[in-house]
């Protein structure tokens, strides 16, 4: 049974994005945890759903950050220009879900690759887990 992989991953893409904006606290990662558990109760009813699950818990936690903290994750394509928004999920039902910025249409990255585009400019410097990158 894929169905703990498939959660697990979806967990993992989402908490790898948090840690992108910098925002993985202890409460945070409550409500990743959460949005797990109810895309585990959906994705029982409906297994073929599985391939969808890591952009729905994308979602289920953008919407619930919405509610505590605001606009989750920040489109870095439109940073600087005064009005700041949250990248949006396409598709919002589908496999190989990316975040995307509505307002420009572009890709930014896929779910639990952000990190690869936030962490380079802004103000927030990364902190931790750079062992992933390449050598220069
Ligand atoms: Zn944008």
């Amino acid at each position: 049974m894929e169905l703990e992989q498939t959660l697990h991953m979806a967990r993992a893409l989402v908490l790898a994005d948090l840690s992108a904006g910098d925002v993985a606290r202890a409460d945070v990662v409550s409500l990743v945890e959460d949005a797990v558990a109810h895309r585990r109760w959906w994705v029982e009813q409906w297994p073929e759903g599985s391939e969808f699950v890591a952009g729905l818990v994308a979602q289920d936690v953008q919407d619930a950050l919405l509610e505590r903290y605001g606009r989750w994750p920040l489109c870095p394509v439109c940073v600087g220009g005064g009005d700041p928004h949250a990248l949006e999920v396409e598709p919002e039902l589908g496999a190989d879900p990316h975040w995307v910025c509505a307002k420009t249409t572009v890709a930014v990255a896929r779910v639990g690759a952000l990190g690869s585009v936030v962490s380079g400019g802004g103000g927030r410097g990364p902190r931790r887990d750079r062992e992933a990158e390449d050598e220069h």
